[in-house]
């Protein structure tokens, strides 16, 4: 069946849900940095499907991988033992020093799991009473679209019309230690959760001391650190993990996004035996969390990122894209250059510039990405971009935005 974009657009519009303002481009195949749209035309894509493509499209290795366990054993569910799901836990357990994991399919899923592990931890270890364990979140944070993720949403589109929200939950600034310090002192909270770097908040990097403060915070009080490195983790922002840019260990630590390198729904949240233990069979599960086509897809992701040197250029990437970005940026319409490793955001001046024109100019001119709220810009292409097609990058989005 040949069919134009526009004619897809406008049949999907017909019969698809609402719930995305998709940027007016068909992509038809994917190789690496690159996508190509229905008509042929070749883009970078700088999006990486919300910074989950940390391997690029389609890596060999991880579809080769898939390839051969789709033929052999897909499904059990975890009721029945496989032979895989050890081996995708040693390898984690291992790579991240933690005892024990719990595999789900979707981010969100692992911040659910996270939350519900430590109120379990709070009632069982810490001794909250009944029904009064309580979490503490970063404003700013984006962790999904359950409701147990946007109610700790400070975005009111994500939450208004969808209250009662979950109760139990509270809101401190992010990047504040002090405030974060107060809430700590209610003997009734269990845990904080935050990102290392806030991604849907538009690249946000707190001061050099944070996660280090909250480590220490955390553990006076006795309260959980849950680290969501669903988008920061796994070599995007230069390091393994986000947090390793301060040498700190959260008490629970939430992967996804990059751990299949987009070839299928994997997430993990990892923790030591002493807080794991906490769920016992019936607590807690999910049919296809942990099967093994998702753990053999993710042994073969997370050997690609760390045999394939995607960590280091990362960061080097990083560095040249934000000193090159705010050098050559007119700096009265690009307000502000910041990210960790290759997760970037530029902010506009929305009174110069209208951000969604400034993506359909993008597109036009070869570069996919997306834009955050009214004039953030987000860059975060796959970790194995070469110099030169991360400069090819620098280019149209230099002139795009310097000549609008
Ligand atoms: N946590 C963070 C930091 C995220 O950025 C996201 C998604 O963007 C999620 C959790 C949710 O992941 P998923 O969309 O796979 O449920």
């Amino acid at each position: 069946l040949k069919i134009s974009s526009k004619e897809i657009i406008e049949r999907e519009s017909k019969v698809v849900a609402r719930n995305y303002e998709s940027l007016p481009v068909v992509i038809a195949k994917g190789e690496g940095v690159y996508i190509w749209d229905v008509e042929g035309k070749k883009y970078l894509d700088f999006f990486a499907g919300f910074a989950t493509l940390n391997q690029g499209h389609c890596h060999p290795k991880i579809i080769k991988s898939m390839r051969e366990q789709i033929g052999v054993l897909h499904h059990t569910a975890r009721a029945i033992y496989h032979n895989l799901l050890w081996e995708i836990s040693e390898k984690l357990t291992n790579l991240m020093k933690y005892d024990k994991v719990l595999m789900t399919n979707t981010g969100v899923e692992g911040g659910e799991t996270a939350v519900k592990l430590a109120r379990k931890w709070g009632y069982r270890v810490k001794k909250i009473p009944d029904g009064k364990a309580g979490i503490v979140f970063a404003e700013g944070n984006f962790w999904g679209r359950t409701l147990a993720a946007i109610s700790s949403s400070c975005d009111p589109t994500s939450y208004r019309e969808f209250e009662p929200l979950m109760p139990g939950y509270h809101k401190v600034p992010y990047n504040d230690l002090n405030k974060l310090e107060e809430k700590l002192q209610d003997p009734n909270i269990c845990a904080f959760m935050v990102e290392p770097v806030q991604g849907e908040a538009g690249a946000m990097v707190p001061d050099l001391g944070y996660l280090k403060g909250v480590r220490e915070i955390c553990s006076k009080y006795n309260v959980l650190w849950i680290d969501d490195e669903v988008q920061a983790g796994l070599g995007r922002t230069g390091r393994l993990l986000a947090v390793d840019h301060e040498q700190v260990k959260p008490d629970i630590l939430i992967l996804g996004k990059a751990l299949s390198g987009g070839v299928y729904p994997v997430a993990a949240v990892l923790a030591n035996a002493e807080i794991m233990d906490c769920f016992t069979p019936g607590t807690h599960g999910s049919t296809y969390g942990g099967n093994p086509l998702a753990c053999k897809i993710a042994i073969t992701a997370l050997d690609v990122i760390l045999e394939e040197n995607m960590i280091e250029n990362a960061a080097n990437m990083g560095e040249i894209f934000r000193s090159e970005l705010t050098k050559r940026l007119d700096k009265k319409k690009a307000l502000i250059v910041r990210g960790r490793g290759l997760l970037n955001a530029v902010v506009l001046d929305p009174n110069l510039l209208d951000v969604k024109e400034v993506t359909y100019e993008l597109k036009e001119n070869g570069l996919v990405t997306k834009h955050i709220k009214d004039c953030i810009l987000r860059f975060s292409p796959a970790l194995n971009i070469t110099e030169e097609q991360l400069r090819a990058g620098l280019d149209i989005i230099v002139n795009t935005i310097n000549s609008m």
